[in-house]
Protein backbone atom coordinates (compact mmCIF):
# COMPACT_ATOMS: atom_id res chain seq x y z
CA UNK A 1 0.00 0.00 0.00
CA UNK A 2 1.19 2.82 -0.99
CA UNK A 3 1.71 5.96 1.03
CA UNK A 4 0.09 9.28 1.21
CA UNK A 5 2.10 12.21 0.97
CA UNK A 6 0.99 14.26 3.92
CA UNK A 7 0.34 13.29 7.54
CA UNK A 8 -1.90 15.21 10.44
CA UNK A 9 -0.31 14.63 13.51
CA UNK A 10 -2.60 14.95 17.17
CA UNK A 11 -0.95 15.09 20.63
CA UNK A 12 -0.69 16.80 23.53
CA UNK A 13 1.08 16.65 26.99
CA UNK A 14 0.21 17.78 30.14
CA UNK A 15 3.54 19.25 31.57
CA UNK A 16 4.57 22.61 33.03
CA UNK A 17 5.80 25.19 30.34
CA UNK A 18 7.14 28.11 32.20
CA UNK A 19 6.40 31.04 29.94
CA UNK A 20 3.48 29.99 27.31
CA UNK A 21 3.52 33.54 25.59
CA UNK A 22 7.26 33.21 25.18
CA UNK A 23 6.93 29.40 23.96
CA UNK A 24 4.16 29.80 21.72
CA UNK A 25 5.57 32.70 19.86
CA UNK A 26 8.75 30.90 19.23
CA UNK A 27 6.72 27.37 18.45
CA UNK A 28 5.10 29.01 15.95
CA UNK A 29 7.93 30.67 13.74
CA UNK A 30 9.58 27.17 14.27
CA UNK A 31 6.41 25.62 12.84
CA UNK A 32 5.93 27.84 9.74
CA UNK A 33 9.29 27.66 8.83
CA UNK A 34 8.53 23.87 8.50
CA UNK A 35 5.31 24.31 6.44
CA UNK A 36 3.38 22.91 8.54
CA UNK A 37 -0.30 24.23 9.18
CA UNK A 38 -2.58 23.48 12.17
CA UNK A 39 -3.77 24.50 15.62
CA UNK A 40 -1.43 24.39 18.86
CA UNK A 41 -2.53 25.98 22.01
CA UNK A 42 0.18 26.51 24.47
CA UNK A 43 -0.53 26.82 28.73
CA UNK A 44 1.52 26.60 31.76
CA UNK A 45 -0.03 23.17 32.36
CA UNK A 46 0.80 21.61 28.79
CA UNK A 47 0.22 21.86 25.10
CA UNK A 48 -2.28 20.19 22.99
CA UNK A 49 -1.96 20.34 19.23
CA UNK A 50 -2.84 19.46 15.56
CA UNK A 51 -0.90 20.00 12.42
CA UNK A 52 -0.66 18.84 9.13
CA UNK A 53 2.29 19.02 6.49
CA UNK A 54 4.43 16.91 4.13
CA UNK A 55 5.68 13.36 5.51
CA UNK A 56 9.06 14.48 5.58
CA UNK A 57 8.18 17.81 7.79
CA UNK A 58 6.27 16.03 9.87
CA UNK A 59 8.88 13.43 10.92
CA UNK A 60 11.31 16.03 11.75
CA UNK A 61 8.54 17.83 14.07
CA UNK A 62 8.11 14.85 16.14
CA UNK A 63 12.11 14.69 16.35
CA UNK A 64 12.39 17.99 17.54
CA UNK A 65 10.20 18.05 19.70
CA UNK A 66 11.19 14.79 21.24
CA UNK A 67 14.35 16.18 21.91
CA UNK A 68 12.94 18.54 24.52
CA UNK A 69 13.20 16.75 27.95
CA UNK A 70 9.68 17.71 28.37
CA UNK A 71 8.08 16.03 25.45
CA UNK A 72 10.13 13.45 25.11
CA UNK A 73 7.32 10.64 26.24
CA UNK A 74 5.05 12.51 23.83
CA UNK A 75 2.64 10.32 21.83
CA UNK A 76 1.87 11.45 18.64
CA UNK A 77 -1.09 10.30 16.68
CA UNK A 78 -0.87 10.12 12.99
CA UNK A 79 -3.35 9.88 10.52
CA UNK A 80 -1.94 10.34 6.38
CA UNK A 81 -3.51 12.38 4.68
CA UNK A 82 -3.28 13.78 0.75
CA UNK A 83 -2.77 17.57 1.73
CA UNK A 84 -3.07 19.95 4.42
CA UNK A 85 -6.05 19.83 7.14
CA UNK A 86 -5.99 23.14 7.98
CA UNK A 87 -5.49 26.66 5.81
CA UNK A 88 -3.04 28.33 8.47
CA UNK A 89 -0.63 27.87 11.40
CA UNK A 90 -1.44 28.83 14.70
CA UNK A 91 -0.18 28.65 18.03
CA UNK A 92 -1.96 30.21 20.72
CA UNK A 93 -1.02 30.61 24.69
CA UNK A 94 -3.90 29.79 26.59
CA UNK A 95 -5.16 30.02 30.62
CA UNK A 96 -6.17 26.19 29.66
CA UNK A 97 -5.66 23.78 27.27
CA UNK A 98 -8.89 22.19 27.10
CA UNK A 99 -11.41 25.03 28.75
CA UNK A 100 -13.39 23.68 31.63
CA UNK A 101 -12.86 26.67 34.35
CA UNK A 102 -13.56 24.79 37.17
CA UNK A 103 -13.51 26.94 40.07
CA UNK A 104 -10.84 24.11 41.28
CA UNK A 105 -8.61 23.01 38.52
CA UNK A 106 -7.70 19.47 38.10
CA UNK A 107 -4.27 18.20 37.41
CA UNK A 108 -4.11 14.76 35.48
CA UNK A 109 -0.69 14.33 36.70
CA UNK A 110 -2.18 13.91 40.06
CA UNK A 111 -5.71 13.00 39.70
CA UNK A 112 -7.06 11.26 36.61
CA UNK A 113 -9.24 8.33 35.85
CA UNK A 114 -8.19 4.74 35.43
CA UNK A 115 -6.58 4.47 31.78
CA UNK A 116 -8.18 1.48 29.88
CA UNK A 117 -6.23 0.38 26.80
CA UNK A 118 -8.45 -0.34 23.83
CA UNK A 119 -9.11 -4.00 24.22
CA UNK A 120 -9.96 -2.87 27.67
CA UNK A 121 -12.46 -0.40 26.91
CA UNK A 122 -13.92 -2.57 24.59
CA UNK A 123 -14.78 -5.44 27.24
CA UNK A 124 -16.14 -2.46 29.41
CA UNK A 125 -18.56 -1.27 26.96
CA UNK A 126 -20.11 -4.58 27.15
CA UNK A 127 -20.27 -4.19 30.80
CA UNK A 128 -23.61 -4.23 32.25
CA UNK A 129 -22.30 -2.16 35.62
CA UNK A 130 -20.72 0.18 33.52
CA UNK A 131 -22.24 3.70 31.97
CA UNK A 132 -20.74 4.87 29.39
CA UNK A 133 -20.81 8.68 29.16
CA UNK A 134 -18.98 10.96 25.89
CA UNK A 135 -17.09 13.19 27.46
CA UNK A 136 -17.23 15.47 23.90
CA UNK A 137 -20.13 18.11 23.20
CA UNK A 138 -23.68 16.93 20.90
CA UNK A 139 -22.71 18.07 17.60
CA UNK A 140 -19.42 15.35 17.90
CA UNK A 141 -21.62 12.75 19.40
CA UNK A 142 -24.83 12.94 16.78
CA UNK A 143 -22.11 12.65 13.88
CA UNK A 144 -20.61 8.89 15.58
CA UNK A 145 -20.28 7.76 19.04
CA UNK A 146 -19.82 4.46 21.21
CA UNK A 147 -23.04 2.49 21.09
CA UNK A 148 -25.01 2.96 24.05
CA UNK A 149 -23.48 5.79 25.19
CA UNK A 150 -24.92 8.69 26.98
CA UNK A 151 -25.14 12.13 25.29
CA UNK A 152 -24.41 14.94 27.61
CA UNK A 153 -26.93 17.97 25.78
CA UNK A 154 -23.69 20.79 25.81
CA UNK A 155 -22.25 22.79 22.88
CA UNK A 156 -19.37 23.71 25.09
CA UNK A 157 -17.06 20.87 26.88
CA UNK A 158 -16.73 24.12 30.16
CA UNK A 159 -20.91 22.77 30.49
CA UNK A 160 -20.07 19.17 31.33
CA UNK A 161 -19.78 19.49 34.86
CA UNK A 162 -22.72 21.48 35.40
CA UNK A 163 -24.57 18.97 32.93
CA UNK A 164 -23.72 15.92 35.43
CA UNK A 165 -24.36 17.72 38.13
CA UNK A 166 -27.84 17.90 36.90
CA UNK A 167 -28.05 14.73 35.55
CA UNK A 168 -26.98 12.57 38.56
CA UNK A 169 -29.43 10.33 38.06
CA UNK A 170 -28.50 8.83 34.73
CA UNK A 171 -24.75 7.67 36.33
CA UNK A 172 -26.62 6.18 39.47
CA UNK A 173 -23.69 4.58 41.42
CA UNK A 174 -22.33 2.55 38.37
CA UNK A 175 -19.18 2.48 36.89
CA UNK A 176 -18.46 5.15 34.52
CA UNK A 177 -15.82 4.98 31.68
CA UNK A 178 -15.52 8.12 29.32
CA UNK A 179 -14.20 8.79 26.10
CA UNK A 180 -13.45 12.12 24.10
CA UNK A 181 -11.49 12.35 20.58
CA UNK A 182 -7.91 12.43 21.44
CA UNK A 183 -7.77 11.77 25.42
CA UNK A 184 -7.03 15.40 26.87
CA UNK A 185 -10.55 16.07 27.12
CA UNK A 186 -10.74 12.99 29.58
CA UNK A 187 -7.56 13.75 31.54
CA UNK A 188 -9.32 16.43 33.28
CA UNK A 189 -12.81 15.23 33.18
CA UNK A 190 -12.36 11.63 34.81
CA UNK A 191 -10.67 13.41 37.11
CA UNK A 192 -13.15 15.68 37.89
CA UNK A 193 -15.42 12.98 38.29
CA UNK A 194 -13.22 11.49 40.82
CA UNK A 195 -13.18 14.51 42.90
CA UNK A 196 -16.96 14.99 42.53
CA UNK A 197 -17.14 11.19 44.67
CA UNK A 198 -17.61 9.10 41.52
CA UNK A 199 -15.72 5.85 42.68
CA UNK A 200 -15.17 3.81 39.65
CA UNK A 201 -13.79 5.94 36.78
CA UNK A 202 -11.55 5.51 33.73
CA UNK A 203 -10.77 6.74 30.47
CA UNK A 204 -9.90 5.46 27.10
CA UNK A 205 -6.57 5.88 26.94
CA UNK A 206 -5.22 7.77 23.80
CA UNK A 207 -8.99 8.11 23.01
CA UNK A 208 -11.12 7.75 20.08
CA UNK A 209 -8.32 8.01 17.51
CA UNK A 210 -6.32 5.44 18.91
CA UNK A 211 -8.99 3.51 19.33
CA UNK A 212 -10.19 2.94 16.04
CA UNK A 213 -6.14 2.19 14.52
CA UNK A 214 -5.60 -0.75 17.46
CA UNK A 215 -4.89 -3.40 15.38
CA UNK A 216 -7.25 -5.96 17.76
CA UNK A 217 -10.58 -3.99 18.37
CA UNK A 218 -9.90 -1.68 14.97
CA UNK A 219 -12.95 0.76 15.95
CA UNK A 220 -15.74 -2.39 17.29
CA UNK A 221 -18.57 -0.81 18.71
CA UNK A 222 -18.03 2.82 17.41
CA UNK A 223 -21.21 3.83 15.16
CA UNK A 224 -20.89 6.50 12.18
CA UNK A 225 -18.31 8.58 12.15
CA UNK A 226 -15.50 10.88 14.36
CA UNK A 227 -16.02 14.12 14.64
CA UNK A 228 -13.06 16.27 14.10
CA UNK A 229 -11.58 19.75 14.42
CA UNK A 230 -9.71 20.38 10.57
CA UNK A 231 -10.88 20.19 7.58
CA UNK A 232 -11.87 16.71 7.18
CA UNK A 233 -14.62 17.36 9.32
CA UNK A 234 -15.36 13.25 9.85
CA UNK A 235 -13.32 10.59 9.87
CA UNK A 236 -13.77 6.37 9.82
CA UNK A 237 -13.09 4.63 13.18
CA UNK A 238 -15.12 1.35 12.68
CA UNK A 239 -12.84 -1.13 10.67
CA UNK A 240 -15.38 -3.57 10.97
CA UNK A 241 -18.58 -1.72 10.17
CA UNK A 242 -20.16 1.51 9.35
CA UNK A 243 -23.59 2.48 10.88
CA UNK A 244 -24.69 5.86 9.63
CA UNK A 245 -25.97 7.30 13.27
CA UNK A 246 -25.60 10.93 11.81
CA UNK A 247 -29.79 12.49 11.15
CA UNK A 248 -30.60 14.66 8.82
CA UNK A 249 -31.78 18.07 10.57
CA UNK A 250 -34.48 18.67 8.10
CA UNK A 251 -36.11 15.19 7.53
CA UNK A 252 -34.39 12.73 10.02
CA UNK A 253 -32.72 10.33 7.11
CA UNK A 254 -29.40 8.95 7.29
CA UNK A 255 -26.55 11.90 6.92
CA UNK A 256 -22.81 12.50 7.61
CA UNK A 257 -22.61 15.68 5.93
CA UNK A 258 -21.96 18.69 8.50
CA UNK A 259 -22.68 22.41 7.25
CA UNK A 260 -22.54 25.51 9.32
CA UNK A 261 -25.98 27.75 9.20
CA UNK A 262 -26.08 30.51 6.96
CA UNK A 263 -27.00 33.16 9.53
CA UNK A 264 -23.65 34.49 10.89
CA UNK A 265 -25.01 34.71 14.07
CA UNK A 266 -26.59 31.48 14.65
CA UNK A 267 -23.48 29.27 12.97
CA UNK A 268 -25.36 26.48 14.22
CA UNK A 269 -23.69 23.11 12.90
CA UNK A 270 -26.16 21.07 11.02
CA UNK A 271 -26.09 17.85 9.01
CA UNK A 272 -28.03 18.16 5.63
CA UNK A 273 -27.94 16.69 2.37
CA UNK A 274 -26.78 18.60 -0.45
CA UNK A 275 -29.99 18.82 -1.74
CA UNK A 276 -31.98 20.02 1.41
CA UNK A 277 -29.11 22.49 1.60
CA UNK A 278 -30.05 24.19 -1.17
CA UNK A 279 -33.81 23.72 -0.32
CA UNK A 280 -33.81 25.27 3.11
CA UNK A 281 -31.23 27.79 2.16
CA UNK A 282 -28.78 26.05 4.84
CA UNK A 283 -30.95 27.83 7.61
CA UNK A 284 -31.24 25.74 10.54
CA UNK A 285 -34.63 28.09 11.03
CA UNK A 286 -36.88 30.65 8.97
CA UNK A 287 -35.68 33.33 11.32
CA UNK A 288 -32.23 32.17 10.08
CA UNK A 289 -33.30 31.78 6.48
CA UNK A 290 -34.71 35.79 6.21
CA UNK A 291 -31.33 36.89 8.34
CA UNK A 292 -30.02 39.88 6.21
CA UNK A 293 -26.69 38.99 6.50
CA UNK A 294 -27.76 35.55 5.49
CA UNK A 295 -24.84 33.90 3.81
CA UNK A 296 -26.39 31.23 1.54
CA UNK A 297 -28.24 34.18 -0.09
CA UNK A 298 -25.29 36.11 -0.95
CA UNK A 299 -22.80 33.68 -1.97
CA UNK A 300 -25.73 32.01 -4.47
CA UNK A 301 -26.59 35.65 -4.99
CA UNK A 302 -30.43 34.75 -5.02
CA UNK A 303 -32.63 37.53 -6.18
CA UNK A 304 -35.32 38.39 -3.63
CA UNK A 305 -38.19 36.81 -5.89
CA UNK A 306 -36.24 33.51 -5.48
CA UNK A 307 -35.86 33.58 -1.55
CA UNK A 308 -39.66 34.73 -1.45
CA UNK A 309 -40.37 31.49 -3.65
CA UNK A 310 -38.04 29.03 -1.33
CA UNK A 311 -39.42 30.37 1.54
CA UNK A 312 -43.04 29.65 0.52
CA UNK A 313 -42.05 26.33 -0.63
CA UNK A 314 -40.33 25.33 3.09
CA UNK A 315 -42.76 27.04 5.16
CA UNK A 316 -46.00 25.10 3.58
ZN1 LIG B 1 -29.46 29.06 12.38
Amino acid sequence: MSQKPYRILLYYMYVPIEDPEEFANEHNVFCKELGLKGRILVANEGINGTVSGPVEQTERYMEVMKQDPRFAEMVFKIDEADGHAFPKMKVRARPELVTLRLEDDVNPNELTGKYLEPKEFFERLQDEDTIVLDARNDYEYDLGHFRGAIRPDIKNFRDLPDWVRENKELLGDKKIITYCTGGIRCEKFSGWLVKEGFEDVAQLHGGIVTYGKDPEVKGELWDGQLYVFDDRIGVPVNQKEHVIVGKDYFTGEPCERYVNCANPACNKKILCSEENEHKYMRSCSDECRTHPRNRYVAEHGLPEAEVEERLEKVRA
